[in-house]
């Protein structure tokens, strides 16, 4: 279908996330407007965006006309009313189910003319979709921390969204410069959902004394090619973020035991080492792993084993669950988190057998069903031999 570009945008909430859309969609040449529900949070926010502009004047990314007529095209408000001619509004509001509804059945008197966009990373969007009143009008769309920067942009319709509200997000998006992903409504969405394994397995290897978190980190950057170690990347999320996540997906799930939180993490967030933000969470600030000591060869081998196998088996489960192809998965966690290379690419590097054959092993002596292997990933592998499962 196509759909031509918005070019008015509403962005509800100012802070981080939505200071940071609102910011990059003035930049993107789209008249702006940004609602709080006072002057300060607004304040805080245009502030916000106005180091951002600065900063990029600064490096020569922007031009110092285009960072003035960025200005120009963003005004901010405390009236809802001002809304009125958004084409689509993306809500950033605080992450609770009745707030975000009401909000979104206000914003559809409002702007009768407009999508409505939830930047929610864990509510349902078809419950947000029915609290508005307007499902056919609501999508879910999710963008990453910091939004400028962050080039992915996972897209949720539900089975009551209309076509063309889904095309102009999508257009919406696509003009911010964000490289979209479809993902169907469910815990986690994609990318949070298949990125659990790489923060909980690295979590229970720790937990069962098998190494150290400077060791995990380690061995993950220096033989897995990620960017970041799990631990340092929580550090960086802020650990009680990360904790939320998992547990508002395990809660989702009723209980899915490869989403149980960690005891490790909970006890570090009661003890307030919230990361980076709070000056140390599973590190000191300013310390790393490079200072620590390496595992030994064979340990080295079990970490990347165990974590890259439930990587690769949290995303068949999720292939099967509907959440994207194969292919998607493999692409969003590349574009969107810099994984090295997707599950399906680590299947095919590894063999479906090693990894299989890693969770049989886990399953054996930990009885944890955790590990039970999802259905798709011993299909593939029955099909990489030739038999027909
Ligand atoms: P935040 O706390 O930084 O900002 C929330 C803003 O909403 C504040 O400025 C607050 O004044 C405003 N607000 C409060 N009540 C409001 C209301 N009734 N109507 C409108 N605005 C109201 O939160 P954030 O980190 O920017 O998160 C916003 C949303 O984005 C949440 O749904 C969150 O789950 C999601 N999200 C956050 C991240 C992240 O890393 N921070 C990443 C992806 C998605």
């Amino acid at each position: 279908m196509s759909i031509a570009t918005p070019a008015r945008l509403g962005v509800v909430g100012a802070g981080t996330m939505g200071a940071g859309i609102a910011g990059l969609a003035a930049r993107c040449g789209l008249v702006t407007t940004l609602f709080d529900i006072a002057e300060a949070p607004l304040a805080i926010g245009r502030e916000r965006i106005d180091v951002s502009l600065d900063r990029a004047v600064a490096k020569r990314r922007v031009g110092a006309d285009d960072a003035a007529a960025a200005r120009a095209r963003l005004t901010t408000t405390t009236a809802l009313a001002d809304l009125v001619a958004c084409e689509v509004i993306i809500e950033a509001a605080p992450e609770r189910a009745d707030l975000k509804g009401e909000l979104l059945a206000r914003l559809a008197e409002v702007a009768p003319g407009a999508v409505l966009a939830s930047n929610t990373s864990s509510i349902a969007i078809a419950d947000l979709a029915e609290r508005s009143g307007v499902p056919r009008r609501v999508v879910g769309l999710h963008f990453f921390n910091p939004p400028a920067a962050m080039p992915l942009v996972e897209l949720v319709a539900t089975a009551r969204t209309d076509a063309s509200a889904v095309a102009r997000a999508r257009a919406l998006a696509e003009a911010l410069g964000k490289d979209v992903v479809d993902v169907s409504d469910g815990p986690g969405f994609l990318v949070n959902r298949c990125a659990r394994p790489y923060y909980l397995e690295a979590l229970r290897i720790v937990e069962d004394g098998a190494a150290t978190f400077a060791q995990v980190d380690r061995v993950c950057v220096e033989d897995g090619g990620f960017p970041l170690g799990p631990f340092e990347l929580m550090d960086v999320i802020g650990v009680d973020v990360s904790l939320a996540v998992t547990r508002s997906m395990w809660e989702q799930s009723f209980g899915e035991p490869r989403w149980r939180p960690s005891p490790l993490q909970v006890r570090l967030v009661g003890g307030g080492r919230l990361g980076r933000k709070t000056g140390g969470g599973f590190y000191e600030a300013g310390a790393g792993w490079a200072d620590l000591p390496a595992p030994a060869p064979a340990a080295r081998t079990t970490i990347l084993d165990r974590i890259l196998a439930q990587l690769v088996n949290e995303a068949a489960f999720a292939v099967t669950a509907g959440v994207a192809s194969a292919a998607e998965i493999d692409r969003a966690m590349v574009v969107g988190l810099s994984h090295p290379r997707g599950p399906g690419a680590w299947a095919s590097l590894l063999g479906h057998d090693r990894v299989i054959a890693t969770l049989d092993d886990l399953w054996t002596r930990e009885h944890d069903p955790r590990y039970r292997v999802a259905p798709g990933l011993r299909r593939a592998a029955a099909a990489a031999v030739g038999i027909d499962a």
